[in-house]
């Protein structure tokens, strides 16, 4: 179980511009386990049809690495509508899977994902062994093996709040801060980590993909490296970790069991960077798009 606290105040109450901007994001909450092929994952084991190939770099934007075109990608999330039905499956699938290229491609040296939607009664003989990475492959950008347990929150845009009714609600954020001490950005708008749908993970400005058939994307998922970073105790840390960080910050030894609830799937994107991945569920195909940015 994780619970992120609530906000110390009445949102709808102080910030009665925000209402119409108020949206669920799941976060998954990924800890370090062993999760099975049936399970929802990140870096887990993936439901895969034993007669599909697994997919390869294709080398396409491949910075510095030519000799690793086809090379196998990796396992990022796997996702049962039975555990997050909220994502926007297409018809008859039930089964999203993201993988990635772990070697940087262009524009912005980060992996390149890939989507696969499935169903899962539609999948036969399985897969029994995942390639291994590329020996050669960062650490980084190979997660680790994490189960999910996921949790709906309301977030609230930071980077994607219109100019105006952030000078709307500025006196309000003042005051909040003098009387709570928690911030806008940090505490009460965009809940930070690996999560489904609401607003990406920015530590940027916005850059919301368009599809070719005219419409802006929706944030589909974002893959985080932190689940939380300084600044975000107050409300990112599920209140069941909270016991076991006492006495963290940067410094603390590798050992130290917040590494293990702040990066629990070993990433480093970037500079502390995400992955965020958009979709078109406007055209049947669900044509989908990425961006990266890191501070
Ligand atoms: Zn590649
Ligand atoms: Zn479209």
């Amino acid at each position: 179980m994780h619970t992120t606290p609530q906000a110390p105040i009445e949102m709808d109450a102080v910030f009665p511009q925000l209402r119409a901007f108020a949206w669920i994001t799941t976060r998954l909450h990924p800890r370090k386990g062993s999760p099975s092929v049936e399970q929802s994952s990140v870096g887990g084991p993936l439901l895969w049809p034993a007669n599909e190939p697994w997919p390869t770099c294709e080398g396409g934007g491949l910075e510095d690495h030519p000799a690793e075109t086809g090379v196998p990608l990796v396992p990022v999330l796997q996702l049962l509508a039975d555990d997050v039905s909220e994502l926007p499956f297409p018809e008859g699938s039930d089964v999203l899977q993201v993988l990635w290229c772990p070697f940087d491609h262009d524009p912005w040296d980060a992996p390149l994902p890939l989507l696969r939607w499935r169903r899962r009664s539609a999948i036969g003989p399985r897969l029994v062994t995942m390639p291994a990475p590329h020996e050669d492959a960062s650490e980084w950008y190979v997660p680790d093996a994490c189960v999910l347990d996921p949790e709906r929150v309301v977030e609230y845009p930071s980077y994607d709040l219109p100019r105006e009714v952030w000078s709307q609600i500025q006196e309000a954020a003042r005051r909040v801060e003098a009387d709570n001490g928690w911030e806008y950005d940090t505490d009460l708008a965009v809940a930070s980590g690996i999560k489904v749908g609401g607003y990406p993970g920015w530590t940027q400005s916005p850059d919301w993909p368009v599809c070719r058939c005219g419409v802006r994307m929706e944030h589909l998922l974002t893959v985080a490296t932190w689940e939380f970073s300084r600044g975000d105790e107050q409300r990112w840390v599920p209140l069941e970790d909270r016991p076991a960080m006492i006495g963290w910050d940067f410094d603390s030894p590798n050992d130290h069991p917040w590494q293990s609830l702040q990066n629990p799937a070993g990433l480093m994107l970037g500079d502390a960077g995400g992955i965020y991945i958009f979709v078109c569920t406007s055209c049947p195909e669900h044509p989908y798009d990425h961006r990266f940015d890191c501070s």
